[in-house]
C-alpha cells in the first residue's frame, strides 16, 4: 500500500521539544507557567491585539467570548451557517438560539447582504441579536468591512472564529483583530498545534483578564477556595503552550508552505474545466489552511463529482474531505432560523479539501494531482 497522505497533519518545527523540556525542567507542569506567558505574549503580538489568553480549545474560547459579552437564555446569536459545528455549539450550551446566515461566493464566509436581512427580521420579530460570528473558513478572510458595518449600525459585538486563519489578513490587518473578540485554534490539523488548544484575543484587555478569571474556575482572591461565579476549566496547559512556542516561530514558513501547495494544485489542475478555486479578492491574504476545489459535473461529460474524486482518492490512501456541511442542514442545528439563498448548500455539494499539509512532499502532491487526474481519463 502506498503511504497514506492526510489532509492536514501536525508539523513540528524543531524548537517544541526544548520549550516542553523546559516545562519539565522546571516543574511548571501545570495549567500556568512561563510558556503560558510567552505564548500569550506571541499571539498578542502575532495577531496586533492588545492581549491573548491561552486556553484548552478553540471551542472554549468561543464559549468564554459569549460569556463575556453576557449572551444567556433565550438570546439570539447570529452564526455563519458555512462552518465546523464548533463555532456553533457553544450559542447552545448558553441556553440561546443560533441564528444561522449564508455564505457569499467571494469568500464563501458569512454573507453581508443576508446578515442585514437576518438582523432586521430578528429585531421586527423583538429581538435584537446579541453577538454575530463571522467564520474566516480554510484561511480565507470573511468580508470584515460590511460586516463591521452592518454590526456597528446596529450595535451588535462581533466574535471573529479565526480558528482556521491564524496569519489570515485584510489590507495588512490580521485575522482575530478585527472583531471586540477573536478566536483562535490549536487543534491537531490546524496550520500550528499544541496538540489541542485555543486562545482568545482582543484589544480590550478586560476582557481577556476576565476570560483567564472564568478559564480557572472563577476563583475569587482569598485564601480558601471562595467562588462567587460559575466558572470553567479551560486553561491551556504549560506543556502544551511549550509546542505552541515552538509552532510560533516556524508559523511564518508554514503560510508560505500552505500557500505554495496552493498554488501548486491550482496551477496543475487549470486545463480542468470543471474544477475551480476560490481567489483572493483585492487586498485579501489567506493562510491557505486548506486548498479547496470546486467540481461542477455540468462542465465536463465525465459527470465527475466531487464524491467521484474522493472515493479515487481513498483508494489511493489519500485523504479529502467534502467542504464543511452547513449547520442549518446539521440534524442537530435544523430547527433554528436560517437566512439564505443556497450558496453554502452548493458548496457542500460541490466542494472538496485536498491534502494541504506544510509537510506534503512534492511526490504527495503530484501523487494528489495523479488521482484527480485519472477521474477524467
Ligand atoms: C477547529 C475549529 C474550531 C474549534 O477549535 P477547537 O480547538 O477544535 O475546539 C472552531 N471553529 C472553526 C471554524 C474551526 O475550524
Amino acid at each position: 500500500m502506498n503511504k497514506k497522505i492526510w489532509l492536514s497533519s501536525p508539523h513540528m518545527g524543531g524548537k517544541e521539544e526544548m520549550y516542553v523540556k523546559e516545562a519539565f525542567d522546571t516543574n511548571w507542569i501545570a495549567p500556568l507557567g512561563p510558556n503560558v506567558d510567552n505564548f500569550e505574549k506571541d499571539l498578542q503580538a502575532f495577531t496586533g491585539t492588545k492581549a491573548a489568553a491561552a486556553l484548552s480549545s478553540g471551542t472554549a474560547a468561543i464559549h468564554l467570548a459569549l460569556i463575556l459579552l453576557g449572551v444567556r437564555d433565550a438570546d439570539e446569536v447570529i452564526c455563519q451557517s458555512f462552518t465546523f459545528s464548533a463555532s456553533a455549539n457553544p450559542i447552545v450550551y448558553q441556553g440561546a438560539t443560533p441564528i444561522f446566515v449564508d455564505s457569499e461566493k467571494d469568500t464563501w464566509n458569512m454573507c453581508p447582504h443576508h446578515l442585514r436581512i437576518a438582523i432586521e427580521d430578528r429585531i421586527a420579530k423583538g429581538k435584537k441579536p446579541k453577538a454575530i460570528i463571522p467564520v474566516h473558513l480554510y484561511g480565507m478572510p470573511a468580508n470584515m468591512k460590511a460586516i463591521l458595518d452592518i454590526a456597528n449600525e446596529f450595535g451588535i459585538p462581533v466574535i471573529e472564529d479565526a480558528a482556521e486563519a491564524i496569519g489570515s489578513a485584510i489590507d495588512g490587518k490580521g485575522c482575530g483583530s478585527f472583531g471586540v473578540l477573536g478566536v483562535l485554534s490549536f487543534n491537531g490539523n490546524k496550520i500550528i498545534t499544541t496538540s489541542g488548544g485555543g486562545a482568545l484575543v482582543s484589544d480590550i484587555v478586560e476582557h481577556i483578564v476576565k476570560a483567564r478569571f472564568l478559564a480557572t474556575q472563577s476563583r475569587d482572591p482569598a485564601p480558601h477556595y471562595q467562588h462567587s461565579q460559575i466558572g470553567y476549566n479551560y486553561r491551556m496547559s504549560n506543556v502544551c503552550a511549550g509546542i505552541g512556542r515552538g509552532q510560533m516561530e516556524v508559523l511564518p514558513k508554514r503560510i508560505e508552505q500552505r500557500r505554495a501547495n496552493y498554488n501548486f494544485y491550482r496551477n496543475a489542475l487549470k486545463n480542468f474545466a470543471p474544477i475551480s478555486f476560490l481567489s483572493e479578492p483585492e487586498g485579501y491574504f489567506s493562510n491557505r489552511w486548506l486548498t479547496c476545489i470546486q467540481v461542477d459535473p455540468n462542465l465536463s461529460n465525465t459527470g465527475v463529482t466531487r464524491e467521484t474524486i474522493r472515493l479515487a482518492l481513498e483508494k489511493e490512501n489519500i485523504e479529502s474531505r467534502p467542504m464543511w456541511k452547513p449547520m442549518h442542514l446539521q440534524p442537530v442545528f435544523k430547527k433554528y432560523p436560517f437566512y439564505g439563498d443556497g450558496t453554502s448548500e452548493r458548496l457542500f455539494d460541490t466542494g472538496l479539501c485536498l491534502p494541504s499539509g506544510s509537510n506534503l512532499t512534492q511526490a504527495d502532491l503530484e501523487r494528489v494531482i495523479a488521482g484527480i487526474q485519472q477521474c477524467f481519463k
